[in-house]
Order: C-alpha cells, then sequence, then structure tokens
C-alpha cells in the first residue's frame, strides 16, 4: 500500500469580502469570549493539579484567555508510564492503521477545525490571519500527509536477497518513549514533533512551550478526536526544568525531539549524557535550534527584491522565526536604493491587534522577550558603532510591541550581527563591492549558527562563489529569495552548527530517525 504524492496545502487568502475571513472573524470573536480551564491530557485522561498558570494574549495581555494545569513530577511520571503502556500496541499496528490516523488529523484541520486553529494561533501566539495559516493549518496538514507518505517509502525500502536467503529490514520503534519539548512560535513543529515520530510507532511525552498552550491544547484534542489512541501523545505544561529531570533520568527514555533554544538544547542534552547509563539504547536526539540568518547582496542584485527580502524575512511574525532574516551584507553601491526602498515600506506597514487583518505587525510572544529584545536595540542605540536606521521604539503598556527595527553598523562583528535576537529586528553591514570574497568568508565566521541563508546576484559567478564560501553557513540555503518559509516536501528544514543536528524536519530523513531497524536473514 502506498499513499499517492500529496501537494501542500492550498493557503487560503483571508482576504476582504471573502467567506473564510468572515468565519475566521467569527471563530476570533467566539473564542475571545471563552475561557478555558486547559487540563494535562495522560493516557486519554484529563487531569487537573491545581497548581496553574495563566495563558494570555501577547497583544493584549490583560485579556486571559486561559487557565492551564501545570504538571508536577508525579504527573511526569503518570505521563511516561502511559507513553510506554500505550507503545506496544501502538507500534504493533501495521503501519497504514496509524498513517491513516495521520490522515484523518489532517483532514480534521483542514476542514472542521480549519478556523478554530487558525484563530488559536493567532490569539495565543500573535499571529496575523496569514502567518496562522501557513503555520497550522497548512504547514501542520503537510507534515502529517507527507509523514504518511514518506513512511510508506520507508518501510517499503528492504534489502537485497541473493539466492538461498530472505533478507528484511524491520523497521521497529524505538525502545521507550520519545520526550517532546515544543516551540511557541510554529504549532506546526509543535505538533508534529509529536506526530513523526508517532508515526514510526513512536509514543510521547510532551511538554509544550508555556506561551503556545492554548493552540497545543486544541490540536492534542483534535489528535484524540481523529482517533490517535490514548497514550500515544501525553500532554503535560509545567516547568521545564521539573519535567526535564524526571524524563532524562527515567530508564524509560528513548529519543528527544526538540524545537527551540540553542541553550536549552544543550542543557537538555548535558542532562542526558549525565545519566547515559539508564538508558536501554543510546537515545536519539534530534534537534533544531538558534539561527543567525543572513541575507548577502552581491552589487549585480535588483534592489527591489532585496528590500522586499529584508522586510518580509525580517519582519514576518516579528522576527520570531528561527530562520528569519536578522543580518544583512549590502554593498555600497546599492546601498541607498535598497534604503530608500526598506524605509518607504516599512512606512506602509501597519502594526496592532491581530483582529484587523490589515496589521502586518502584531505583538511579540511575552514580556521576557520583548525585554530582551529592547535591551538589544538600546544597546545599538547607545553604541558609537551603530545607528539605528527605522523603528527602535517598544510599548508593552497593552500588548508587547515592538516596532520592525533596522540597525545599521560598521563593525562586522557587532554584538546584533552575531547574537540571535528572535525579534523584529535585522542589522545590516554595508560592505566595499571589491571585497566580496572577503566579506562572505567574514559572514561564514561571525556566527556560530548554520541555520538560514540567502545570496542575492543576477552573476551566477558571484552566485557560485557564495554557494562555496558559505558552504556550511546555511542548511536551508536560498538564492534570490528571502531566507524563511521553507514548505514542506520541498525545503527540508534545519541546519547544523549550533543550530541542530539538522535531521530535516518535513522530509523523510527525520521520519527514519524515529526508527530503530531491525535486520532478518533467513535461509531457506
Ligand atoms: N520552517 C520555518 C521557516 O522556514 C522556520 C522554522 C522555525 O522557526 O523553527 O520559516
Amino acid at each position: 500500500f502506498r499513499f499517492a504524492k500529496p501537494i501542500n496545502e492550498p493557503v487560503k487568502s483571508y482576504a476582504p469580502g471573502t467567506a473564510e475571513k468572515i468565519a475566521l472573524k467569527q471563530m476570533l470573536g467566539q473564542l475571545s469570549s471563552e475561557q478555558w480551564d486547559i487540563p494535562l491530557i495522560i493516557g486519554g485522561k484529563e487531569i487537573r493539579t491545581g497548581d496553574t498558570g495563566k495563558v494570555v494574549m501577547p497583544h493584549n495581555h490583560k485579556h486571559v484567555l486561559a487557565t492551564y494545569h501545570k504538571a508536577g513530577p508525579k504527573e511526569v511520571q503518570m505521563a511516561i508510564d502511559a507513553a510506554v503502556k500505550a507503545q506496544k500496541e501502538w507500534s504493533d499496528l501495521p503501519w497504514v492503521e496509524r498513517a491513516s490516523v495521520m490522515m484523518r488529523i489532517a483532514e480534521l484541520i483542514s476542514t472542521k477545525y480549519r478556523y478554530a486553529v487558525n484563530a488559536s494561533v493567532m490569539l495565543g501566539q500573535s499571529k496575523n490571519p496569514m502567518q496562522a495559516e501557513i503555520d497550522a493549518p497548512c504547514e501542520l496538514i503537510d507534515f502529517l500527509r507527507f509523514s504518511a507518505f514518506y513512511a510508506g517509502q520507508i518501510y517499503a525500502d528492504q534489502p537485497y536477497s541473493d539466492t538461498g536467503i530472505l533478507n528484511r529490514m524491520e523497521y521497529r520503534a524505538l525502545e521507550g518513549f520519545v520526550f517532546t519539548l515544543t516551540p511557541f512560535n510554529f504549532t506546526s513543529i509543535a505538533s508534529n514533533l509529536n506526530l513523526a515520530p508517532a508515526m514510526m510507532g513512536n509514543t510521547a511525552v510532551w511538554k509544550p512551550s508555556t506561551t503556545a498552550i492554548y493552540s497545543n491544547y486544541i490540536l492534542m484534542k483534535i489528535f484524540h478526536e481523529a482517533g490517535l489512541p490514548d497514550g500515544v501523545v501525553n500532554f503535560i505544561p509545567g516547568q521545564g526544568s521539573v519535567i526535564g529531570k524526571v524524563v532524562t533520568q527515567s530508564p524509560d527514555f528513548a529519543g528527544f525531539h526538540f524545537t527551540g533554544s540553542t541553550g536549552t538544547f544543550n542543557t537538555l542534552w548535558r542532562a542526558i549524557g549525565e545519566n547515559l547509563g539508564t538508558y536501554k539504547s543510546y537515545p536519539r536526539i534530534v534537534g533544531e535550534t538558534g539561527g543567525k540568518n543572513f541575507i548577502f547582496v552581491h552589487a549585480s542584485a535588483p534592489a527591489e527584491d532585496v528590500a522586499t527580502a529584508i522586510v518580509r524575512g525580517a519582519f514576518e511574525y516579528q522576527g520570531q522565526k528561527c530562520s528569519a532574516a536578522s543580518r544583512a551584507y549590502i554593498p555600497s553601491c546599492l546601498w541607498a536604493n535598497v534604503k530608500e526602498r526598506v524605509g518607504a515600506m516599512l512606512q506602509s506597514i501597519r502594526m496592532g491587534d491581530v483582529t484587523d487583518f490589515t496589521n502586518f505587525v502584531n505583538a511579540v510572544i511575552d514580556e521576557p522577550s520583548f525585554d530582551n529584545i529592547m535591551d538589544y536595540i538600546n544597546y545599538a542605540k547607545q553604541s558609537p558603532d551603530a545607528t539605528v536606521l527605522f523603528g527602535g521604539n517598544g510599548d508593552k503598556t497593552e500588548g508587547y510591541y515592538i516596532e520592525p527595527t533596522v540597525i545599521v553598523t560598521t563593525d562586522p562583528a557587532f554584538k546584533t550581527m552575531s547574537e540571535e535576537i528572535f525579534g523584529p529586528v535585522i542589522t545590516i553591514y554595508v560592505y566595499d563591492e571589491s571585497q566580496y570574497e572577503e566579506t562572505l568568508a567574514l559572514c561564514d565566521r561571525t556566527s556560530p549558527y548554520g541555520l538560514t541563508g540567502s545570496i542575492f546576484a543576477r552573476d551566477r559567478y558571484a552566485i557560485d562563489k557564495a554557494f562555496k564560501l558559505l558552504r556550511y553557513s546555511a542548511g536551508n540555503f536560498y538564492i534570490n529569495d528571502k531566507p524563511t518559509g521553507a514548505v514542506i516536501a520541498q525545503q527540508p528544514f534545519g541546519g547544523s552548527r549550533a543550530s541542530g543536528t539538522n535531521d530535516k524536519a518535513g522530509g523523510p530523513l527525520n521520519l527514519v530517525r524515529w526508527t530503530n531497524p531491525r535486520t532478518i536473514k533467513e535461509t531457506y
């Protein structure tokens, strides 16, 4: 059995006057008027610990969307036990039965729950309708349908058998549970970090990001409605350090699937290393972490394309994508032209609440993020080596709003050129176009990351130079396009260096990591 190759889920426009816009507006109104009480879900059962936190809207932080319950060590162990218990039956199912659950989840998101999923991401994570649309629903639907498709290819991939011999490969699940620590910025990724291992027969203990609990909980409910058996994914919001400690000390710990900051990934990796003797196998560790993604411009590039890439690459979703453009190298001969165009585009951009669909920029995720981003901007304001060219102001009285900010520096190693900020800030270094190759080499060594990057040029030799000199600077390399918006199955996503293990989410490589293959030889 093989699924036909899926096509990417069509993106709805939510343009003025469309039925989809009316439906989404209604859903936003409905969800904002309710207040939920979000439990843990362990082995299919709802558990309320009474140790609670609040979910607020980042763009209106006095508005409480929900209360959520936090897991303590006891509930973490319950979640581990539920995952271990569920695994035998789940992994024993023919793979196509698991795939059909994934297809059903995708179908429910694409139809019945499309607006609820979109609206929950808009309200809980402060995305405009288009940014929410390309996350969950669309990217998540793509993850699911392509996982089912690729799983068919993986299971069908069998070794060659010589005369007198039968060789087989059994793609077992990992022996134990998978721990997933998931990010706020993409609900598609948060869901897929659980569902990709589940497709391959694994079960998961899921600690969602505290700032994405709202949409993540809705998805968790949809998984169950679609027929995901109890205990396959166990939802335990709470404090990362409490949960991580119990999980990494469990003898049943078999894998870690992560998207988030490099610092958190390193902390978990160290904890896993310290407990190595405890586990049955070496755990699978798959993580996508930070980035300091570049737009590198050659003198032959069209200034208009560069300006669009800067504005979209750096400021969509307030720069809170691992892939967001956060530094740019512009040749001095193009600078005046690019600067003027970026300035004009920023003038026409609106910032505000998600419910006004004309707002391109919404709020950053929470107060610690707001403060951290503003610290970087203020550092640049005070430095003799930098100028804040556009934006630079923030206001957190009602929502965590920060203007799209462009910094220009004369120091290619300036703090905001090399450190990840995760906000609507891009730093520009203007270089002398006679120094093209030297500046490419500089770009490569300025940050420890290797996630995404773009080269803009019409000159093919210039593109080839960048291609070679920036070989390890980006796991997703774009030619004449912004460095964000990787599409499932088209641009499998991930980078190396300090950006992660590069197991390419959205492609078959990631799924293979969630198998523990047994080679079987039989003679006849
Ligand atoms: N896949 C996303 C993109 O290409 C970024 C993923 C992330 O932020 O982790 O824009």
